[in-house]
């Protein structure tokens, strides 16, 4: 093909991939910095391969391997910035830590330069140690994922702290999506839906991420709020400015 198309500095691929996935965003991967298969490049390269607007790069970090984890998104995400479009947010997920130890890790992420502070919070599929939730909350981290059988109580303070509370695409994990939606809706807390990526198949188009969201109960009009909520918050985080 010729001509002055001002899509042509684009592959077919590229366009298809844009019509098909339009501006995903995705606050929760991981890369080989924990149990992610993916160096943090290879990870970039495929989400805006898919058309991602936003992704965070959030490993998995206990206290001993937060640092290095954190360092290395950081690094990652300054060098995509510079050659590619698809914005990229260093973070990190705080993974069955002991619950009080939470809002100190969480302000210690925020210190290391993660602008994503998730916590793997008390999914059905994992001994998630309990009081994850309350304590992650209470710590004011960004994301408190899979949140499981939160309470509503829980959900309440959520929404007062403004942390959002995750539908999450991961098997397993994804089992309590309905109960979630539901305690977020009654309590006014903002939901998001992330892959929760390990693998390149994990992650999803928008299509797929707003079929989740419908899966959970979510009317069309929720849905809808579910994409802007998440661009507010990739936005606001972007700036560094937690809620
Ligand atoms: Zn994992
Ligand atoms: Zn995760």
């Amino acid at each position: 093909m010729s001509g002055a198309s001002p899509l042509n500095c684009l592959s077919l691929q590229d366009v298809a991939s844009l019509v098909y996935n339009p501006q995903m965003i995705d606050l929760h991967t991981h890369t080989l910095f924990s149990d992610g298969e993916l160096v943090p490049a290879e990870l970039v390269r495929r989400a805006d391969r898919m058309g991602y607007r936003w992704l965070a790069i959030t490993d998995h970090v206990d206290s001993s391997t937060l640092e290095h984890a954190i360092r290395g998104a950081v690094a990652a995400a300054a060098e995509v910035a510079r050659y590619w479009k698809i914005r990229v947010l260093p973070g990190a997920e705080l993974t069955h830590n002991p619950p009080d130890l939470l809002p100190e890790l969480i302000r210690e992420a925020r210190r290391m330069g993660a602008r994503v502070v998730v916590v793997h919070g008390e999914t059905l599929v994992e001994p998630v140690p309990e009081g994850t939730n309350t304590m992650a909350i209470a710590g004011g981290c960004d994301i408190l994922a899979h949140p499981g059988l939160i309470t509503a109580a829980e959900a309440r303070q959520a929404a007062r702290r403004g942390v959002a509370l995750e539908l999450s695409a991961r098997k397993g994990h994804c089992l309590a999506n309905g109960h979630v939606a539901a305690r977020a809706a009654a309590a006014g807390a903002t939901l998001v839906v992330n892959s929760d990526a390990h693998s390149p198949g994990d992650l999803i188009a928008r299509e797929t991420a707003a079929r989740v969201a419908r899966g959970a109960g979510l009317a069309e009009r929720a849905v809808a709020g579910v994409f802007k909520n998440a661009e507010r918050l990739a936005v606001r985080l972007a700036a560094g400015s937690p809620a």
